[in-house]
Protein backbone atom coordinates (compact mmCIF):
# COMPACT_ATOMS: atom_id res chain seq x y z
CA UNK A 1 0.00 0.00 0.00
CA UNK A 2 1.03 3.47 -0.38
CA UNK A 3 2.37 4.92 2.69
CA UNK A 4 0.12 7.70 4.00
CA UNK A 5 1.97 11.25 5.47
CA UNK A 6 1.25 10.21 8.94
CA UNK A 7 2.48 6.14 9.16
CA UNK A 8 2.39 4.33 12.17
CA UNK A 9 5.99 4.55 12.59
CA UNK A 10 8.05 1.50 14.96
CA UNK A 11 11.16 3.09 15.74
CA UNK A 12 14.04 1.00 16.32
CA UNK A 13 17.24 2.52 17.87
CA UNK A 14 20.80 2.14 16.49
CA UNK A 15 22.48 4.65 18.96
CA UNK A 16 25.07 6.73 16.78
CA UNK A 17 25.97 3.76 15.18
CA UNK A 18 27.44 4.36 11.78
CA UNK A 19 28.51 7.88 13.06
CA UNK A 20 32.07 9.00 11.87
CA UNK A 21 32.08 10.85 15.05
CA UNK A 22 30.01 12.53 17.88
CA UNK A 23 28.22 15.83 17.08
CA UNK A 24 28.49 18.33 19.86
CA UNK A 25 24.34 18.34 21.19
CA UNK A 26 24.34 14.29 20.57
CA UNK A 27 23.93 11.56 23.17
CA UNK A 28 21.86 9.25 21.26
CA UNK A 29 22.08 6.45 23.75
CA UNK A 30 20.57 9.06 26.55
CA UNK A 31 17.50 10.16 24.37
CA UNK A 32 16.87 6.95 23.34
CA UNK A 33 17.08 4.43 26.66
CA UNK A 34 18.63 1.64 24.22
CA UNK A 35 21.29 -0.31 25.70
CA UNK A 36 23.98 -1.10 23.35
CA UNK A 37 24.29 0.65 19.22
CA UNK A 38 22.79 -2.56 17.29
CA UNK A 39 19.23 -4.32 18.16
CA UNK A 40 19.00 -7.67 17.83
CA UNK A 41 16.70 -9.69 15.99
CA UNK A 42 15.02 -10.52 18.77
CA UNK A 43 14.89 -6.66 19.90
CA UNK A 44 13.46 -6.02 16.46
CA UNK A 45 10.61 -8.70 16.33
CA UNK A 46 9.35 -7.30 20.06
CA UNK A 47 9.90 -4.07 19.01
CA UNK A 48 7.45 -4.58 16.15
CA UNK A 49 4.93 -6.72 17.55
CA UNK A 50 4.37 -3.90 20.43
CA UNK A 51 4.13 -1.18 17.58
CA UNK A 52 1.68 -3.81 15.85
CA UNK A 53 -0.33 -3.73 19.40
CA UNK A 54 -1.21 0.05 19.32
CA UNK A 55 -2.56 0.36 15.38
CA UNK A 56 -6.15 0.79 15.07
CA UNK A 57 -8.22 -1.37 13.43
CA UNK A 58 -8.16 0.50 10.28
CA UNK A 59 -4.32 -0.04 8.66
CA UNK A 60 -2.88 3.41 8.40
CA UNK A 61 0.31 2.46 7.07
CA UNK A 62 3.02 1.03 9.12
CA UNK A 63 6.98 1.80 8.55
CA UNK A 64 9.85 0.30 10.50
CA UNK A 65 12.15 2.79 11.40
CA UNK A 66 16.49 3.09 12.21
CA UNK A 67 16.26 5.65 14.24
CA UNK A 68 19.43 7.63 16.55
CA UNK A 69 22.42 6.39 14.26
CA UNK A 70 23.73 6.97 10.42
CA UNK A 71 22.29 4.13 8.97
CA UNK A 72 23.96 4.35 5.38
CA UNK A 73 27.48 4.98 7.13
CA UNK A 74 27.24 1.39 8.78
CA UNK A 75 29.20 -1.62 6.99
CA UNK A 76 26.97 -2.87 4.04
CA UNK A 77 27.01 -6.30 5.75
CA UNK A 78 25.28 -4.80 8.88
CA UNK A 79 22.70 -2.76 6.51
CA UNK A 80 21.96 -5.59 4.92
CA UNK A 81 21.45 -7.04 7.66
CA UNK A 82 18.79 -4.92 9.29
CA UNK A 83 17.09 -4.48 6.25
CA UNK A 84 17.06 -8.20 5.55
CA UNK A 85 15.47 -8.45 9.21
CA UNK A 86 12.98 -5.46 8.45
CA UNK A 87 12.32 -6.97 5.30
CA UNK A 88 10.84 -10.27 6.81
CA UNK A 89 7.60 -7.97 8.51
CA UNK A 90 7.02 -6.08 5.03
CA UNK A 91 6.80 -9.79 3.24
CA UNK A 92 4.48 -11.26 6.01
CA UNK A 93 2.15 -8.09 5.20
CA UNK A 94 2.70 -6.81 9.04
CA UNK A 95 4.32 -3.09 8.20
CA UNK A 96 4.05 -1.35 4.98
CA UNK A 97 7.67 -0.22 4.33
CA UNK A 98 11.46 0.49 5.90
CA UNK A 99 12.58 4.18 7.03
CA UNK A 100 15.86 5.28 8.03
CA UNK A 101 17.14 8.25 9.18
CA UNK A 102 21.31 9.47 7.93
CA UNK A 103 23.97 11.76 7.66
CA UNK A 104 23.56 13.97 4.14
CA UNK A 105 27.36 13.04 3.03
CA UNK A 106 26.68 9.15 3.33
CA UNK A 107 24.26 9.70 0.76
CA UNK A 108 26.02 8.26 -2.35
CA UNK A 109 24.89 6.43 -5.64
CA UNK A 110 26.93 3.16 -4.04
CA UNK A 111 24.67 2.81 -0.97
CA UNK A 112 21.23 3.98 -2.54
CA UNK A 113 22.00 0.57 -5.17
CA UNK A 114 22.67 -1.49 -1.94
CA UNK A 115 18.93 -0.42 -0.84
CA UNK A 116 17.27 -0.70 -4.16
CA UNK A 117 16.22 -4.33 -3.79
CA UNK A 118 14.66 -3.87 0.01
CA UNK A 119 11.02 -2.05 0.55
CA UNK A 120 12.90 1.32 1.58
CA UNK A 121 9.86 3.61 1.64
CA UNK A 122 11.17 7.39 3.43
CA UNK A 123 14.49 8.66 4.01
CA UNK A 124 15.33 11.10 6.63
CA UNK A 125 18.44 13.49 6.34
CA UNK A 126 19.35 15.24 9.37
CA UNK A 127 20.55 18.71 7.77
CA UNK A 128 20.46 20.13 11.09
CA UNK A 129 21.35 23.43 9.04
CA UNK A 130 22.28 24.90 5.83
CA UNK A 131 25.08 27.43 7.16
CA UNK A 132 28.49 26.07 7.08
CA UNK A 133 29.43 28.07 10.27
CA UNK A 134 26.82 26.80 12.32
CA UNK A 135 27.53 22.98 11.04
CA UNK A 136 31.03 23.74 12.02
CA UNK A 137 30.51 24.86 15.23
CA UNK A 138 28.26 21.80 15.85
CA UNK A 139 30.50 19.55 15.05
CA UNK A 140 28.65 17.71 11.97
CA UNK A 141 31.45 17.05 9.53
CA UNK A 142 29.63 18.03 6.51
CA UNK A 143 28.36 21.04 4.83
CA UNK A 144 25.45 22.68 3.46
CA UNK A 145 26.35 21.62 -0.02
CA UNK A 146 26.31 18.24 1.00
CA UNK A 147 22.81 18.17 2.02
CA UNK A 148 21.93 19.72 -1.62
CA UNK A 149 23.83 16.80 -3.09
CA UNK A 150 22.25 14.02 -1.08
CA UNK A 151 18.48 15.47 -1.55
CA UNK A 152 19.74 15.64 -5.66
CA UNK A 153 20.19 12.23 -5.38
CA UNK A 154 17.59 11.09 -3.57
CA UNK A 155 15.32 12.65 -5.73
CA UNK A 156 16.13 9.95 -8.15
CA UNK A 157 14.94 7.63 -6.51
CA UNK A 158 11.50 6.75 -5.42
CA UNK A 159 11.96 7.36 -1.78
CA UNK A 160 9.63 9.89 0.28
CA UNK A 161 12.61 12.83 1.81
CA UNK A 162 12.64 14.12 4.96
CA UNK A 163 14.32 16.96 6.34
CA UNK A 164 15.36 17.02 9.80
CA UNK A 165 16.61 20.78 11.42
CA UNK A 166 17.43 22.05 14.65
CA UNK A 167 17.02 25.42 16.29
CA UNK A 168 19.32 27.19 18.96
CA UNK A 169 22.62 25.36 17.44
CA UNK A 170 25.71 27.40 19.17
CA UNK A 171 26.49 30.17 16.48
CA UNK A 172 22.77 29.82 15.45
CA UNK A 173 20.05 32.72 15.21
CA UNK A 174 16.94 33.16 13.83
CA UNK A 175 17.70 34.87 10.95
CA UNK A 176 19.97 32.17 9.93
CA UNK A 177 17.45 29.48 10.96
CA UNK A 178 14.63 30.76 8.75
CA UNK A 179 17.58 31.05 6.23
CA UNK A 180 18.14 27.27 6.29
CA UNK A 181 14.27 27.22 6.11
CA UNK A 182 14.51 28.71 2.78
CA UNK A 183 17.43 26.80 1.52
CA UNK A 184 15.40 23.69 2.42
CA UNK A 185 12.30 24.52 0.67
CA UNK A 186 13.81 24.55 -3.26
CA UNK A 187 14.93 21.16 -2.05
CA UNK A 188 11.17 19.94 -2.24
CA UNK A 189 11.81 17.45 0.72
CA UNK A 190 7.98 15.21 1.03
CA UNK A 191 8.25 16.54 4.86
CA UNK A 192 10.34 18.25 7.49
CA UNK A 193 10.84 17.84 11.20
CA UNK A 194 12.74 20.38 13.53
CA UNK A 195 14.13 19.73 16.46
CA UNK A 196 15.54 22.49 19.18
CA UNK A 197 18.67 21.79 20.37
CA UNK A 198 18.67 20.61 24.21
CA UNK A 199 21.45 19.85 26.32
CA UNK A 200 21.85 15.93 26.92
CA UNK A 201 23.65 15.06 29.57
CA UNK A 202 27.05 13.53 28.61
CA UNK A 203 27.09 15.48 25.34
CA UNK A 204 30.02 17.56 24.45
CA UNK A 205 27.06 20.60 24.27
CA UNK A 206 26.38 19.92 28.10
CA UNK A 207 30.33 20.87 29.01
CA UNK A 208 30.45 24.02 26.97
CA UNK A 209 26.93 24.66 29.00
CA UNK A 210 28.70 24.36 31.85
CA UNK A 211 31.49 26.17 31.59
CA UNK A 212 29.08 29.11 30.31
CA UNK A 213 29.91 28.75 26.80
CA UNK A 214 26.76 27.95 25.41
CA UNK A 215 23.18 29.35 26.17
CA UNK A 216 20.32 27.57 25.03
CA UNK A 217 17.63 28.77 23.47
CA UNK A 218 14.67 30.03 26.14
CA UNK A 219 11.28 28.26 25.73
CA UNK A 220 10.01 31.77 24.33
CA UNK A 221 12.60 32.43 21.58
CA UNK A 222 11.95 28.70 20.76
CA UNK A 223 8.15 28.97 19.82
CA UNK A 224 8.33 32.22 18.44
CA UNK A 225 10.29 31.17 16.21
CA UNK A 226 8.93 27.61 15.66
CA UNK A 227 5.67 29.89 14.59
CA UNK A 228 7.94 31.61 12.08
CA UNK A 229 9.17 28.14 10.42
CA UNK A 230 5.98 26.14 10.30
CA UNK A 231 4.03 28.90 8.32
CA UNK A 232 7.37 29.09 5.68
CA UNK A 233 7.38 25.42 5.26
CA UNK A 234 3.05 25.06 4.97
CA UNK A 235 2.68 28.03 2.30
CA UNK A 236 5.71 25.49 0.28
CA UNK A 237 3.26 22.52 0.19
CA UNK A 238 5.76 21.10 3.01
CA UNK A 239 4.20 19.49 6.03
CA UNK A 240 6.25 19.78 9.62
CA UNK A 241 5.32 16.37 11.28
CA UNK A 242 6.64 16.81 14.50
CA UNK A 243 8.43 19.58 16.78
CA UNK A 244 11.14 18.68 19.05
CA UNK A 245 11.89 14.67 20.40
CA UNK A 246 9.38 12.30 20.62
CA UNK A 247 8.87 12.05 24.97
CA UNK A 248 10.36 9.37 26.29
CA UNK A 249 11.39 8.67 30.11
CA UNK A 250 14.98 9.58 29.54
CA UNK A 251 13.79 13.18 28.34
CA UNK A 252 11.17 13.48 31.23
CA UNK A 253 14.25 12.76 33.57
CA UNK A 254 16.02 16.37 34.53
CA UNK A 255 19.44 14.33 34.94
CA UNK A 256 19.17 13.62 31.19
CA UNK A 257 17.87 16.91 29.43
CA UNK A 258 20.26 19.40 31.68
CA UNK A 259 18.67 22.83 29.76
CA UNK A 260 16.60 23.84 26.71
CA UNK A 261 13.68 24.07 25.78
CA UNK A 262 11.95 21.02 25.92
CA UNK A 263 8.23 19.99 26.62
CA UNK A 264 6.00 17.02 24.79
CA UNK A 265 3.92 18.59 23.70
CA UNK A 266 6.16 21.63 21.76
CA UNK A 267 4.23 21.20 18.28
CA UNK A 268 0.58 21.42 20.21
CA UNK A 269 1.64 24.27 21.84
CA UNK A 270 3.03 26.69 18.79
CA UNK A 271 0.53 25.34 17.19
CA UNK A 272 -2.33 26.92 19.76
CA UNK A 273 -0.67 30.13 20.05
CA UNK A 274 -0.69 30.20 16.18
CA UNK A 275 -4.26 29.53 16.28
CA UNK A 276 -4.25 32.44 19.60
CA UNK A 277 -2.58 35.05 17.41
CA UNK A 278 -5.24 34.29 14.66
CA UNK A 279 -8.01 34.63 16.85
CA UNK A 280 -6.71 38.34 18.44
CA UNK A 281 -6.22 39.67 14.67
CA UNK A 282 -9.57 38.75 14.22
CA UNK A 283 -11.25 40.30 17.31
CA UNK A 284 -8.75 43.02 17.10
CA UNK A 285 -9.80 43.89 13.50
CA UNK A 286 -13.28 44.87 13.99
CA UNK A 287 -14.76 47.04 16.82
CA UNK A 288 -14.67 45.85 20.43
CA UNK A 289 -16.69 42.38 20.89
CA UNK A 290 -19.08 42.04 23.17
CA UNK A 291 -19.69 40.31 26.33
CA UNK A 292 -20.52 37.34 24.78
CA UNK A 293 -18.29 35.67 21.32
CA UNK A 294 -18.69 32.40 19.48
CA UNK A 295 -15.07 31.17 17.97
CA UNK A 296 -15.54 28.57 15.19
CA UNK A 297 -12.28 26.33 13.66
CA UNK A 298 -11.97 23.07 12.25
CA UNK A 299 -13.12 19.92 14.58
CA UNK A 300 -9.56 18.83 14.40
CA UNK A 301 -8.15 22.09 15.59
CA UNK A 302 -10.55 22.27 19.09
CA UNK A 303 -7.81 21.54 21.25
CA UNK A 304 -5.35 24.07 19.46
CA UNK A 305 -7.79 26.99 19.94
CA UNK A 306 -8.54 25.91 23.28
CA UNK A 307 -4.41 25.67 24.29
CA UNK A 308 -2.88 23.73 26.96
CA UNK A 309 -5.19 23.89 29.62
CA UNK A 310 -7.38 25.96 27.99
CA UNK A 311 -5.04 28.82 28.41
CA UNK A 312 -5.92 30.27 25.02
CA UNK A 313 -9.51 30.69 25.95
CA UNK A 314 -8.48 32.31 29.86
CA UNK A 315 -6.23 34.67 27.60
CA UNK A 316 -8.66 35.86 25.15
CA UNK A 317 -11.74 36.33 28.37
CA UNK A 318 -9.27 38.67 29.95
CA UNK A 319 -7.96 40.51 26.65
CA UNK A 320 -11.12 41.30 25.49
CA UNK A 321 -13.30 41.20 28.34
CA UNK A 322 -15.16 38.19 27.14
CA UNK A 323 -17.72 37.20 29.92
CA UNK A 324 -18.75 34.37 27.41
CA UNK A 325 -16.79 32.52 25.17
CA UNK A 326 -18.43 29.55 22.60
CA UNK A 327 -16.06 27.34 21.12
CA UNK A 328 -18.11 25.79 18.10
CA UNK A 329 -16.23 23.64 15.16
CA UNK A 330 -17.42 23.42 11.52
CA UNK A 331 -15.85 20.87 9.33
CA UNK A 332 -15.74 23.10 6.35
CA UNK A 333 -12.99 25.40 7.73
CA UNK A 334 -9.76 25.23 7.43
CA UNK A 335 -7.43 23.36 10.16
CA UNK A 336 -6.03 26.85 10.72
CA UNK A 337 -8.99 28.74 10.11
CA UNK A 338 -10.34 30.87 13.16
CA UNK A 339 -13.91 32.19 12.91
CA UNK A 340 -14.92 34.87 15.23
CA UNK A 341 -18.89 36.31 15.64
S1 LIG B 1 23.45 13.63 15.56
FE1 LIG B 1 23.23 11.86 14.21
S2 LIG B 1 25.16 11.81 13.07
FE2 LIG B 1 25.54 13.10 14.86
S3 LIG B 1 26.36 11.69 16.43
FE3 LIG B 1 24.14 11.82 16.75
S4 LIG B 1 23.27 10.11 15.61
FE4 LIG B 1 25.37 10.43 14.85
Amino acid sequence: MPIPAKPLIIPVFIPQAGCPHGCIFCNQRAITGAAGPLPTSNDIRLRVHEFLGYKKAARIGVELSFYGGNFLGLPEKIIRELLDQASEFVKAGQIDGIRFSTRPDTVEADRLDLLSSYPVSTVELGVQSMDDGVLRQAGRGHTAEDTTKAVRLLKKTKYRIGLQIMTGLPGDTALLCLQTARKIIPLKPDFARIYPTLVISGSPLAELYRQGRYAPQSMGACISLLKNLVPLFKENGIPVIRMGLQASDGLDDPAVVIAGPYHPALGHIVYSEMMLDTAISALSAGPPPGQTVTITVHPRSLSRMQGLNKTNIAMLKQRFKIETLHLKTDSSLDADDVRVG
